[in-house]
């Protein structure tokens, strides 16, 4: 039999044994002795005490991460065994819980489960009293003594455990978990909590006698024990959920990945998988738009997920802007839910008065190909992400191959942040030259690393991970302040250059950067209008408008601006004029074929000719040969930068040429070019 259809037997068989038992109960009951002897009081104390108990449950902490609601409706109907009869005792509590079951509009099938299972359990502890008492009392209502305590909670205990069986076999069913280990969940926590409970039954059974006044003396205790539980359970949703965001936290995911594996490995199919998001560029939103702003963003983003999450998946937040989505299904599913949450992206988060398009990374790890346990998946899966970050490939789907290249980049990652400690940077400084007159009119920095183990590392390759990681800020400080100490040194000795510094995309969202340049400079004393940044059309068109902005601050305050490998970008030339920027650098993969390349070498003489036309300044960046610097000669006033006007140097090697310069000029003689 498949597991639906043993849980629907199940319920089946249980909805019949509780109306056969609802029906012995109302046959066996000598209602006629009842109605004479009951104590009409105390009895409707005890009946409102236990649809109250239905109501109003206790909410349990379990050892599990989560919260177990748990009815106090046990002692009254316990006591009513013991003062009312168990005819009586039964139907107070199946009345009770169906006016809970319509009153928390419960499905009709779980309805009929709570009254068949109440039914069944009361009857069984009505049954054990019954027999135990001394004389036996087979639903009648008799004064309660003292000596009656001891069967009284027998049958209590009875009472609960067929509760907890019936309950157990159901959750085994339906989460296709054996039995054993259900029932034995949180059973410490649920036997404790009960046998207080039951004693509190005793005690309402003996002070019966003493009418409804007496038993009101009950209600203080019950309360506090509500109080108490209430008070324990928001401690442990606390320390389970994340407070900004109200979604489960990291030792909860762990928790949900053991649950996800466990019931994938009963059912024998795919799965889990695990999903993690990590927001692009959210350490900007937050530096320029303030914490509140974030906040808003995270908060917007977690609804925005559970929304879109799917039935089978649960949504956690690691801390800062990392989430996860534990899928209850294989591969294709994870890949589908990760596209879908993806999407959800697109609208764009109302903050305040703005419309941020928020965007985030993604990387997917599946069960059993990519971990068999959470921790091998929640590290396969970071490993997924961290390359959608590097490759800005949306959705990553680990593989073993990544492993390699990550394990290597996160190695150079860390020695990175060694590396800007240590001073094991350098800045290298690679001429430029006005090909008319053959002069050396500015410098370009660029850093380079030499690493204790690797040797020379390109920036070509440590760039992209300083970017990624947010070290690019502490690096361009580096390049600024070491080019500009070198520049002013150079300014002192009479050489008037002009001192170009690469940016990256995140700058120009940073709208603190101008305010550190300016301090930068300030420092060495060099001024402003002495230093070109350059920047990317990449990197203005990921952030157009903030972008806008820092230029223009930067501009207003007299530095330059200088696209970068132009070309190689989407942006028009119109539209770079319209930001309005001071330089133009065509890039070498244009520049360095012109000999051979007819079209570059169009490419190159209008750019040019439009450049100059626009006012802006040309530098042609991988001039490699003569004949290459004689054609651009031609073209008009073009900078050059390339091997053949000179590679990158030291600072000392620089000045060696700057001083031969100087003695050629003297003399008469050209300079070298
Ligand atoms: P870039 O800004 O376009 O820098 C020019 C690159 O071209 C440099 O490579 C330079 O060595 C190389 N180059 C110069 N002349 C020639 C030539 O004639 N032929 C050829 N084939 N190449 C030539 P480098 O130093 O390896 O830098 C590569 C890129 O790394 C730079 O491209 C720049 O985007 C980035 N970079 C370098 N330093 C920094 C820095 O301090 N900050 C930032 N954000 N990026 C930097
Ligand atoms: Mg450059
Ligand atoms: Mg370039």
């Amino acid at each position: 039999m498949t597991p639906p259809r043993r849980l629907d037997t199940y319920l089946t068989t249980l909805a019949i044994v509780g109306v056969g038992g609802l029906a012995l109960v109302a046959f066996a009951t000598p209602w006629s002795t009842v109605s004479t002897q009951l104590l009409i009081w105390p009895t409707l104390f005890l009946a409102v005490a236990t649809i109250a108990g239905e109501f109003k449950p206790i909410h349990l902490p379990t050892g599990n991460f989560e919260t177990r609601t748990m009815s106090t409706s046990a002692p009254f109907v316990l006591a009513l065994v013991g003062t009312a009869g168990f005819g009586v005792a039964v139907f107070v509590q199946v009345v009770a819980s169906i006016a809970d079951d319509v009153h928390q509009r419960r499905d009709f099938r779980k309805s009929i489960f709570n009254s068949a299972q109440y039914t069944v359990s009361v009857l069984v502890g009505g049954v054990v009293y019954s027999a135990l008492a001394d004389p036996p009392r087979w639903g009648v209502p008799v004064s309660f003594d003292p000596e009656d305590m001891i069967p009284l909670l027998v049958a209590g205990v009875g009472m609960i455990a067929v509760n907890w069986l019936l309950v157990a076999v159901v959750v085994s069913l339906a989460m296709a978990q054996p039995l054993k280990p259900v029932l034995l969940q949180d059973l410490h926590d649920y036997l404790v909590t009960n046998l207080v409970l039951l004693s509190v039954g005793g005690i309402a059974a003996i002070m019966v006698d003493g009418g409804a006044g007496a038993l009101f003396l009950l209600v203080p205790p019950v309360v506090a024990a509500h109080l108490f539980a209430d008070s324990a359970a928001r401690h442990a949703h606390d320390a389970t959920h994340d407070s900004l965001t109200g979604l489960g936290n990291r030792g909860q995911l762990h928790h949900e990945l053991a649950r996800a594996f466990e019931a994938t490995d009963n059912s024998g199919t795919d799965g889990p998988s695990l999903i993690l998001f990590d927001l692009d560029h959210f350490k900007d939103i937050n530096d320029t738009l303030g914490h509140p702003v974030g906040d808003q963003i995270l908060r917007h983003v977690a609804g925005q997920l559970v929304a879109a999450a799917k039935e089978n998946a649960s949504v956690h937040r690691l801390g800062g802007d990392e989430f996860a989505v534990v899928v209850r299904g294989g591969l294709p599913e994870a890949r589908h839910m990760a596209r879908e949450l993806l999407a959800s992206f697109d609208n764009a988060v109302p903050v305040d008065r703005l419309e941020l398009l928020v965007r985030a990374s993604v990387g997917v790890a599946a069960a059993p190909g990519h971990g068999s346990d959470g921790e091998t998946l929640l590290k396969n899966a970071d490993i997924a992400l961290y390359h959608a970050k590097l490759e800005r490939d949306r959705i990553s789907t680990y593989s073993p191959q990544l492993d390699v290249n990550t394990v290597e980049r996160l190695q150079l990652l860390a020695d990175l942040r060694t590396a800007l400690d240590t001073r094991q940077l350098h800045v290298a400084y690679q001429p430029q030259v006005d090909l008319i007159d053959q002069r050396t009119v500015g410098v370009e920095a660029l850093v380079r690393w030499y690493h204790p183990r690797r040797g020379l590392v390109g920036p070509d390759e440590f760039i992209p991970l300083a970017e990624n990681s947010g070290l690019i800020f502490p690096l361009t400080a580096f390049v600024l302040d070491t080019a500009l100490g070198q520049l002013a040194s150079w300014r002192a000795l009479g050489y008037d250059l002009r001192l170009a510094v690469n940016l990256s995309a995140r700058h120009l969202s940073d709208l603190a950067l101008p305010a550190q340049v300016s301090q930068a400079a300030e420092l060495h004393g060099v001024p402003l209008k002495a230093l070109v940044l350059e920047v990317t059309e990449t990197g203005i068109l990921s952030d157009p408008a903030r972008a806008d902005v820092v230029i223009r601050t930067l501009r207003s305050r007299g530095v330059e601006i200088s696209i970068d490998d132009y070309g190689t970008g989407n942006a028009s030339l119109s539209y770079l004029k319209r930001l309005e920027i001071d330089e133009l650098k065509i890039d070498r993969s244009f520049v360095s074929d012109i000999g051979s390349d007819p079209h570059d070498l169009i490419i190159v003489r209008s750019t040019i000719e439009l450049a100059l036309a626009l006012g802006l300044r040309v530098v042609a960046e991988g001039i490699e040969d003569e004949p290459t610097t004689r054609t651009l000669r031609d073209m008009g006033r073009v900078i050059g930068q390339g091997y053949h006007l000179g590679e990158p140097s030291s600072a000392e090697d620089l000045e060696v040429r700057l001083r031969a310069e100087r003695t050629t000029a003297v003399s008469g003689k050209p300079a070298r070019a």
